[in-house]
């Protein structure tokens, strides 16, 4: 048995979390390597060391100072290393990297020390190796991860330490540069260090005990979800569920490897398991909802539409032109919907309206904005017969009027279109129809 445990920010965000980390990596000698976020807020008001290192580079970009920025940086890692009682000398790479970010050293470089000097600190504490993520880590030349690369090279780094500590978040360029992720990219190291350590399984230590059914800001006290598929996960967190980076799961999933979203500060609760497939029955027909507001409703009819032919090609290649992206596409008979994201139609519906009008000449177009979407996604939807009446039942009930249904060919996947103001009151109906 092998896994691969990855801490984000809030499990390493002072020394007390450090002993926290470091109690549950010794507790299984089987957890063998680590990825490590930079340490993250202590409490509400608390500032990240990424946020204050992304300051250092735009105070520097500016032409202004840092020493009071990275004055703070230095002591929250010193504080750790005092406050551990180890025996290290931090100081050569604090003055390196502030004299790298003086000399305007690139943006991702700056941002990415946090994860470095974190993982050092963690590396000494528990004995363990450290493994600069850049030697092992590889994007290509138009920055997307080279992941055969990175899989041939990093197997065999790992092959060469029994126990190490990998920072997360960064890898390096072909030029040798540093490269990080996008924000809450350590997620993906761990992900990409547990394929290429063949990890038996890959566990997200966060400080929430696994994903919750609905977000808890909208529905109240709502159920944990104790095992979602690779596949729900995706329409999810697509949808806007967030518990970990959206791209984490895709170097796992070539190997089939099960995720654990675990608590930091609560290591007896078994957590969500994130997993390939599952025979597992799931505890209620609906795995979770998730939903966005924001989108608007490009209505267009015509006589005999789908007689006429490119009609929704070149409707779509109207959008393209105009840089905007469809989410979906639901269709009657002589009407078609687009559903676009408001933010990129904004500023841009004279054009669009004017250009579809005269390439496909539609008998009534119409711009309607305010759209809420809410997926309702579950393994147990497929064959169970009347998710869909359920659903819509509960909306009905609520005197919630649905614009728009879309069921995908997946058949794990319900979304409707609400307005938004109904769109808290719409995740507590379904929630409530289908979790008594
Ligand atoms: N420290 C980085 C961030 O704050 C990456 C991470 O924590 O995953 O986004």
């Amino acid at each position: 048995m092998l896994k691969v445990v990855k801490f984000g920010g809030s499990s390493l965000a002072d020394a007390n979390q450090f002993r926290k980390v470091a109690d549950i990596i010794r507790s299984e000698p089987c957890r063998r390597y680590v990825v490590a976020s930079a340490p993250g807020k202590r409490s509400k008001d608390d500032e990240k060391v990424t946020d204050m290192l992304f300051a250092c580079y735009n105070r520097v970009k500016d032409g202004e100072g840092v020493n009071d920025v990275f004055e703070k940086i230095e002591q929250r890692y010193q504080g750790i290393i005092d406050e551990l009682g180890l025996h290290i000398d931090m100081q050569p790479d604090f003055d390196n990297i502030k004299s790298a970010i003086l000399s305007y050293a690139g943006r991702d470089y700056v941002a990415s020390r946090g994860e470095y000097l974190n993982s050092k600190i963690l590396a000494a504490y528990l004995g363990f190796d450290f493994i600069d993520a850049e030697k092992g880590i590889f994007f290509d030349e138009s920055g997307r991860l080279d992941a055969d690369r990175t899989d041939a090279v990093l197997s065999a780094i790992l092959s060469e330490h029994e126990y190490a500590v990998v920072p997360g978040f960064y890898g390096s360029m072909p030029n040798g540069t540093i490269k990080t992720f996008s924000r809450g990219g350590s997620d993906i190291t761990g992900s990409i260090v547990a394929r290429a350590a063949n990890a038996d399984i890959y566990e997200n230590w966060t400080d929430v005990s696994g994903m919750l059914m609905v977000d808890p800001r909208c529905v109240s006290d709502p159920e944990p979800i104790d095992c979602i598929t690779y596949r729900e996960l995706r329409e999810l967190s697509y949808m806007g569920a967030t518990v970990m980076h959206e791209e984490a799961i895709f170097p796992v999933r070539v190997s089939g490897i099960p995720i654990n979203i675990r608590n930091t500060n609560d290591p007896s609760a078994p957590g969500t398991m994130i997993v390939p497939q599952t025979d597992r029955p799931a505890r209620h027909t609906i795995t979770g909802i998730a939903g966005k507001k924001g989108f608007s409703a490009i209505s267009i009819e015509k006589d005999m539409l789908k007689a006429r032919e490119g009609f929704c090609r070149k409707t779509l290649e109207v959008l393209e032109d105009n840089d905007i992206r469809f989410e979906h596409i639901p269709s009657g008979i002589d009407t078609m919907t687009f559903v676009v994201p408001t933010a990129q139609i904004t500023g841009k519906k004279d054009a669009v309206t004017s250009a579809i009008i005269k390439t496909v000449a539609p008998d009534i177009i119409t711009i309607n904005d305010e759209l809420a979407l809410i997926a309702v996604v579950g393994r147990g939807m497929v064959r169970t017969q009347g998710t869909a009446v359920k659903v819509f039942k509960a909306l009905a009930d609520r005197d919630i009027n649905v614009r728009m249904i879309d069921q995908g060919s997946s058949e794990i996947n319900i979304i409707v279109g609400i307005d938004e103001k109904d769109y808290e009151n719409a995740l507590d109906a379904i929630y409530r129809e289908f979790v008594k």
